[in-house]
């Protein structure tokens, strides 16, 4: 890479360690031109994908509605703060894992009900009778026969 003082290309890494207990890499760097040093560091470059909304619009994902969202579902049930936590921090880790630019809005929602039938029924049948906003009432029972089964 360039070096930041003099602007030539070539520059050698003296020194190279792991920083940020691991998720970084630091690299000292000195310049074969002006002998100058400097510090890069190289991380994972991570990011949410954007949401598109059913009527086409994008969004930035924003953690903090699903969060809302999650806790109304889970509202007086036996789970944790923690637990909650971990469930949208799984959510996010799977949106990041996707590896897209943008999802459709519709997939975290299926995520976060993914989530919650493992964590609470309960909450899952009331978040997917929020989210799916099921047609009749017979789908309604459908999803509930399937969670018995
Ligand atoms: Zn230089």
């Amino acid at each position: 890479m360039r070096c930041p003082f003099c602007s030539k290309e070539e520059t050698k890494v003296i020194d190279s360690r792991l920083a940020a207990d691991g998720y970084q890499i630091r690299r000292r760097r000195e310049c074969t031109s002006c002998k100058e040093r400097f510090t890069t560091f190289e991380s994972a470059e991570l990011f949410i994908p954007y949401i598109v909304k059913n009527n086409g619009n994008r969004e930035p994902f924003d953690a903090n509605k699903l969060r809302i969202s999650l806790i109304k579902a889970l509202e007086k049930r036996p789970v944790s703060a923690d637990d909650q936590e971990r469930a949208i921090n799984q959510i996010i880790v799977q949106l990041r894992a996707t590896g897209e630019r943008e999802v459709p809005s519709k997939l975290v929602g299926t995520l976060a009900m993914n989530v919650l039938k493992e964590l609470d029924k309960v909450a899952y049948i009331r978040f997917a009778s929020v989210y799916l906003s099921f047609e009749d009432i017979d789908e309604f029972i459908k999803e509930i026969e399937q969670l018995k089964a």
